[in-house]
């Protein structure tokens, strides 16, 4: 469903994803690591075609993201780190405009936000401007524009952060659940959550995927990512960018 083939993005003379490849098939949640500036995010862009890539490609059910954009985008439900913006308007306006940005119209429209609204538990705040949001709300309202369009493929950028314990359980509950029909790629620093929730971990350092293996093949024998995550990212200085 998700395809990712030696993507390449430099900025300037700094290389952020470097080579990277892998698949994700429906069905999957595969964990995307690495310590900051490791080029997670930036991957997720690519994919998504929110940024182009210099070198390889990335597919979405079989469609090209640059060559075949729209269809490609069509499928996928996007949650951008540290999502904001949109300040005036109120949680269902932005709902709305996320809708028929996705030419979603009408009764068709409403049914897709009560929906989404249901299931990241955001009717009470569906009147709030975005503006008034705290944090973990605003989190609530950026995941379900994601899932408007009940796409094929996911692809959460540090979905629960700023998300309180129990709207972390109910959206990893959610995240398990979308699996059954949906491709799933999700970012996180949270290692137990990776464990909780990843058939898959591909850890990735310095833009480039060191591990790709099924989640167990990486536990300790307490059942923790740590020490396999330590070893394969410890030695890495932290990326802040630019050239070395
Ligand atoms: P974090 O865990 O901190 O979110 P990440 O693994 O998601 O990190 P990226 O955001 O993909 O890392 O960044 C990878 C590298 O590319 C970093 O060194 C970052 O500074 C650099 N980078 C990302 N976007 C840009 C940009 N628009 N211009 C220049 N450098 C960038």
């Amino acid at each position: 469903m998700i395809k990712a083939e030696k993507l390449v993005k430099r900025f300037g003379r700094f290389t952020a994803v470097d080579g990277v490849s892998f698949r994700v098939s429906s069905g999957q949640i595969v964990g995307l690591l690495g310590a900051n500036g490791a080029g997670k995010s930036t991957t997720m862009r690519l994919l998504t075609g929110y940024l182009s890539a210099d070198q390889g490609t990335a597919r979405v059910g079989g469609f090209d993201i640059t060559a075949n954009r729209d269809a490609a985008q069509r499928l996928i439900g996007y949650l951008p780190e540290s999502a904001g913006g949109f300040p005036q308007i109120t949680v269902r306006e932005f709902l709305a405009f996320a809708g028929e940005a996705r030419n979603i119209w009408g009764a068709e429209l409403r049914d897709a936000i009560d929906r989404v609204s249901e299931m990241v538990d955001l009717n009470s705040a569906l009147h709030r401007r975005m503006s008034e949001l705290s944090k973990g709300w605003r989190q609530r309202a950026w995941f379900a524009q994601a899932l408007l369009h009940d796409p094929s493929a996911l692809i959460l950028d540090e979905p629960t952060d700023g998300l309180d314990p129990n709207q972390k359980d109910r959206a990893r509950a959610l995240i398990r659940d979308a699996a059954k029909d949906k491709a799933i790629i999700l970012s996180t620093h949270i290692l137990e959550e990776a464990e909780e929730l990843c058939d898959r971990v591909i850890v990735i350092d310095h833009g480039r995927v060191v591990r790709d293996l099924p989640c167990q093949d990486l536990l300790d024998e307490r059942g923790r990512l740590a020490p396999a995550f330590r070893q394969l990212t410890g030695g890495s200085a932290e990326r802040p960018g630019g050239n070395p």
